[in-house]
């Protein structure tokens, strides 16, 4: 029987919500592309109800518990005193998310002497460090695609966000203000700018075609070229570089995970390459931008506006200077757990778990390092140290 060790982010403030604000989900028949929607054999939660934090337990318990695993559910995860660090040297599963990742480092690799299998429930495996995956045989899997429109829908909002100067006027609203001028002093339309993502993978491409319609000129840069219909139809210019994207486009949204090829990709040097006044609008990963250069650019007004929900650590810190600087439009990492999304990865969670247990193989599209190497959705889109 297994030991299950599930990493969550802590419930609302004011308790475990007895009601929600809508009573049920849209149904979808599959995602872009065809891919299908998990496939579990059966779940034990209410679509539209809170299963990210730690009383929604993913909807896992009673499926565990009738098979006689035991389950942990904690959102104490930092530090060697932690109930994570605690709970984890006789794990054979970790679940955790990028939203509050519980980061597993080569340290508690070493300590976690009976983990088989990293689950994400979400998209992103970079809180694992995958080379010790790699080295000790530990499976990487996520539920890719669960919340890539989700998060394409959070890109949008914060492009139209920042352009038009939307969360200061709001804020102006609750001050009790009229103060127009205030607001429009800084407020562009969209129509027409130039719009740049780095990667169309899910998430990039389903911003490109979510942008479209606003008459704008879309570009984006991705190791892998898109299909020639698909540049056509959305009219895209392609670039072989980030670096050579960069100088032309208002606005840039990065959509690619974090790995070796991308850390630190936004740094004073990039940065100073865009239009003075550009956006850049990062809902990937924290690391991919420097966290400095970011705030010095938008001191100085090379960038007009930062927004994202991915941070550096997450938590991060009351101090983190992202809070504070000018011109953001940041929010906590919520944008791939809409309660939506969370029906997804949680289904998705429950499938890789069957798969697992049953000893059959793993959906390709969610394995990410398997057989002691990158595997699947992990071989197409990370790269290692090694
Ligand atoms: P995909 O795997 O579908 O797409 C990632 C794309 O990035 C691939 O097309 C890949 O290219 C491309 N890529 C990788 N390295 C580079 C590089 N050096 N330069 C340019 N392109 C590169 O993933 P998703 O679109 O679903 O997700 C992307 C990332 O978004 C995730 O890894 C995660 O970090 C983040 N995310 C954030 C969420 C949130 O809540 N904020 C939720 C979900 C995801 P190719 O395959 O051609 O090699």
């Amino acid at each position: 029987m297994a030991k299950v060790l599930c990493v969550l982010y802590d419930d609302p403030v004011d308790g475990y919500p007895k009601t929600y604000a809508r009573d049920d989900l849209p149904h979808l028949d599959g995602y872009p592309g065809g891919q299908t929607l998990p496939t579990p054999a059966g779940t034990d939660f209410t679509p539209g109800h809170l299963l990210g934090s730690v009383s929604g337990e993913l909807g896992l318990r009673k499926y565990l518990e009738e098979r006689g695993h035991t389950l942990v559910v904690t959102s104490d995860k930092e530090g060697e005193n932690s109930e994570f660090d605690r709970e984890l040297v006789d794990a054979d599963i970790v679940i955790s998310q990028p939203f509050w990742p519980a980061y597993l480092t080569p340290e508690r690799f070493a300590k976690a002497e009976k983990l088989k299998i990293a689950i994400t429930a979400g998209i992103g495996s970079d809180h694992v460090d995958l080379d010790s995956a790699i080295e000790r045989g530990v499976t990487v899997a996520e539920v890719t695609y669960c919340n890539s429109i989700s998060v394409a829908e959070h890109v949008v909002m914060m492009i139209l966000g920042l352009v038009r100067d939307y969360i200061p006027a709001y804020e102006w609203v609750k001050k009790g203000g009229w103060n127009i001028a205030d607001v429009v002093k800084r407020s562009y339309d969209l129509e027409g700018m130039h719009v740049g993502t780095v990667a169309a993978g899910r998430i990039g491409l389903a911003v490109l075609r979510r942008l479209a319609p606003f008459d704008v000129h879309l570009h984006y840069t991705d190791r892998h070229r898109l299909p020639k219909e698909i540049e056509e139809s959305l009219n895209l210019t392609w670039h072989d570089s980030t670096a050579d994207m960069a100088p032309v486009c208002d606005v840039i949204t990065i959509n690619a995970p974090l790995h070796p090829e991308t850390e630190g990709m936004f740094d004073d040097k990039l940065i100073s390459t865009m239009k003075r006044g550009a956006y850049l609008i990062n809902t990937a990963r924290a690391k991919i931008a420097d966290r400095d250069a970011i705030v010095r650019a938008l001191e100085s007004g090379q960038l007009a506006g930062y927004a994202g929900d991915v941070w550096y650590p997450q938590p991060a810190p009351a101090d983190h200077p992202w809070r504070t600087m000018p011109h953001h439009g940041m929010t906590p990492h919520m944008s791939g757990s809409s309660l939506s999304a969370q029906a997804r990865y949680a289904a998705g969670t429950r499938e890789i778990l069957e798969s697992f247990f049953a000893g059959t193989p793993i959906r390709d599209e969610y394995l990410i390092v398997d057989g002691g190497g990158l595997a699947g959705t992990g071989a197409h889109s990370y790269s290692t140290n090694k």
